[in-house]
């Protein structure tokens, strides 16, 4: 996830209370208005039954005016403070025995000049809406959730899951539970669809030429994984590119985000190549630790490929520089993804390293041959693949690799 990793983890640092509410589903719709910049949404929120004694918390950007509250069809009465979130926020406080049925509809204005941070500055052309600008109401202690949003517009919209248009208004639904709502606006959006693939290159005012070196970079690695691993899982990738001079780069569910201005980083196809390898691991649950096995495949199957373009990288120098990224990390096995603020960190980085390791321990060619055997069987679970491991390496491998990930 490149930088945007390290802000996941600055959000769980600042989250550490997790909560009985679980959020299930965002429904938004936004309206933009043609002659200003300002936008209101509604949002309907889905959650689980709530302790009627708790006290529902929703951060939101500082600048949204709220307009209502509503739960089924009953006005709901809240409290709203200021407080330290990602800057300054509104926070909107309810208590929860004034939640009918787990909905609640709230509705606000902002503007996009407003929603603008130091890292997402949106402009005429570009408007960028994420986490990072606070634009829905959240709270990440209740959780990852789905979400559909409509937007009312003839704009261009690119967002995280499936995109549909027609004639006035763009949905963009997503039924991998994530912790954001992603979207791009833009008029003059380009677009360039990889091969005859869902893989879809968007971007605005960035030269042809360091447009063909990213597609270029694409289609080596998509046909290189496929040679490794057979046909991915899914071919949805939504790839958003713009010339800001933005240090972050950000990934959700079939949707990455980056800055590139116009020369193309080892970094960012580094970034690059974990997202398309998420097209064939993407299979287990991100809600749990099981998550590992999404993140660390996506990352090792990253490595694999680096290791065929860059000279100076091969297996023993990739193990050397995981080994001190790693060094204190909590273990991989049942880790708490929202009470543990590096497990980012650790699912992903952690174990690649010790699929590195794994590797080391029983070459390329079974290893390469049990990936393909996990993809091929839709496995989702650590137990299935310390079973697969046991089949092609023999139990003593399969007992180490269990007990490197409790440790
Ligand atoms: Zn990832």
């Amino acid at each position: 996830m490149s930088k945007g990793a390290s802000l996941f983890a600055l959000f769980f640092a600042v989250i550490v209370t997790v909560s009985a509410q679980k959020i299930n589903y965002y429904q938004g719709h936004i309206a933009l208005d043609k002659d200003t910049d300002r936008y209101q949404v509604q949002f309907t929120i889905d959650l689980d039954s709530a302790d009627r004694s708790d006290t529902l918390k929703f951060y939101l950007h500082k600048d949204a005016k709220l307009l209502s509250i509503i739960s089924d069809t009953a006005t709901v009465n809240y409290d709203i403070k200021t407080e330290k979130f990602i800057g300054d926020n509104l926070v909107i406080y309810i208590p929860s025995r004034q939640v009918s049925n787990g909905h609640l509809t709230i509705t606000y204005l902002n503007s996009f000049h407003k929603t603008t941070t130091e890292n997402f500055q949106n402009d005429k052309n570009w408007k960028e809406l994420n986490i990072y600008t606070v634009w829905f109401p959240l709270n990440l202690a209740y959780g990852f959730f789905e979400h559909t949003i409509t937007i009312n517009s003839d704009q261009a919209v690119v967002g995280s899951g499936q995109i549909s248009k027609n004639s006035h208004t763009s949905t963009v639904t997503s039924k991998i539970p994530s912790f954001d709502i992603p979207l791009i606006i833009n008029n003059d959006l380009r677009r360039r669809k990889i091969m005859k693939s869902d893989i879809v290159i968007y971007y605005d005012r960035l030269h042809d030429t360091i447009v063909d070196h990213v597609e270029k970079h694409i289609i080596k690695n998509y046909q290189a994984l496929k040679t490794l691993y057979g046909e991915p899982e899914t071919e949805m990738l939504a790839i958003c590119l713009n010339d800001f001079n933005r240090g972050i780069a950000y990934a959700r569910p079939s949707f990455v985000s980056m800055s590139i201005g116009n020369t193309f980083s080892k970094r960012n196809m580094k970034t690059l190549a974990h997202e398309i390898s998420h097209l064939w691991w993407n299979k287990a649950d991100v809600m749990s630790y099981e998550d590992w096995l999404n993140e660390s495949f996506a990352e090792y199957s990253a490595l694999l490929l680096s290791r065929s373009t860059n000279e100076s990288e091969n297996l023993t120098t990739q193990l050397e520089s995981l080994s001190r990224r790693v060094q204190k990390l909590a273990p991989i096995y049942k880790i708490d993804k929202l009470k543990n603020e590096n497990s980012n960190e650790v699912l992903t980085y952690k174990g690649a390293y010790l699929l590195l390791q794994l590797e080391q321990q029983v070459g390329k060619e079974i290893m390469i041959r049990l990936l393909r055997d996990i993809h091929k069987n839709k496995i989702t679970t650590t137990a299935e693949v310390i079973n697969s491991i046991t089949a092609v390496a023999g139990r003593d491998v399969s007992d180490w690799f269990l007990y490197e990930l409790k440790r």
